[in-house]
């Protein structure tokens, strides 16, 4: 079977939950993209790092954000992403919380430090420009014109939730509701996700909302939460998940991979 995309799955959010809760929300933005979406495993391929794999430190303990230098598993990292951009079907989705409100994402210095720091220096490493060392087998990169790299580069995606990923997870009201009620009897918890659910917009602009809107529910039951992800209702409320998926459906050829499944022969 012909695989039509292979898409590194990157998160910052370590733990059990962290890699198929995002890869849950990753689909379900991909179906928002192509009505008649092909997820078959077999040719839209979600990829995880493996876990003994030193790069995901830089993923996951913040070392991807520091400006200088870099340390050896950001290296690492970068030559991997690098790697796959180039790769025939390869792409690279990135999560990362914006950790700001809706209303100030501009602002956001994850955001910032993800255009130039990861952004700038996988496209030097692209150019050639950093004298990359060779880990492993890796073979090495063809030469690219600066328009080929450019392109390359279209195909690095980000999830940026604002505030965080409980800000999407949130979404999922009745179960987050259930669980609040299993814990504890808080009138201003129901209210608050009540409001909620009445309003898809508001979640966007709760400030740290697994460490001050709903300790209750914290970050325990992530995976579960993407289970029940309302996407198209939330995707319609126009905040940072239709973000996301509209950045997701800037790049055609993410869109023609995914929308194979309406016209294929038997
Ligand atoms: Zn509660």
């Amino acid at each position: 079977m012909e695989v039509r995309a292979r898409i590194l799955v990157l998160t910052e959010d370590s733990g059990k939950q962290a890699q198929p809760t995002i890869q849950k929300l990753l689909k379900e933005a991909l179906k928002l993209l192509v009505e008649s979406v092909d997820l078959n495993p077999e040719r839209i391929r979600l990829e995880p790092l493996p876990e003994n794999e030193r790069a995901l430190l830089a993923v996951r303990a913040n070392q991807w954000k520091e400006q200088q230098p870099p340390t050896i598993e950001t290296i690492r990292l970068l030559e991997l992403i690098a790697t796959r951009l180039v790769e025939p079907a390869g792409f690279v989705v990135f999560h990362f919380d914006t950790d700001r409100v809706w209303a100030e994402r501009h602002n956001s210095e994850n955001r910032q430090k993800f255009e130039t720091i990861i952004r700038e220096r996988v496209r030097r490493i692209l150019r050639g420009e950093v004298p990359a060392p060779r880990f492993g087998s890796q073979r090495p990169r063809p030469t690219l014109t600066a328009e080929q790299i450019e392109l390359a580069l279209k195909r690095l995606l980000i999830l940026s939730p604002c505030y965080s990923i409980e800000s999407w997870l949130y979404q999922s009201t009745k179960e987050i509701l259930a669980h609040c009620q299993e814990r504890h009897d808080s009138e201003a918890h129901v209210l608050r996700i009540q409001s909620w659910a009445a309003d898809r917009t508001l979640l966007d602009d709760v400030s740290r909302p697994k460490h001050e809107a709903l300790t209750c529910v914290g970050d325990l039951h992530n995976e579960a939460l993407a289970k029940a992800f309302p996407a198209e209702e939330v995707w319609l409320a126009e905040r940072s998940f239709f973000e996301s998926v509209e950045r997701l459906r800037a790049c055609s050829t993410l869109v023609e991979a995914i929308g194979y499944g309406g016209h294929h022969v038997q």
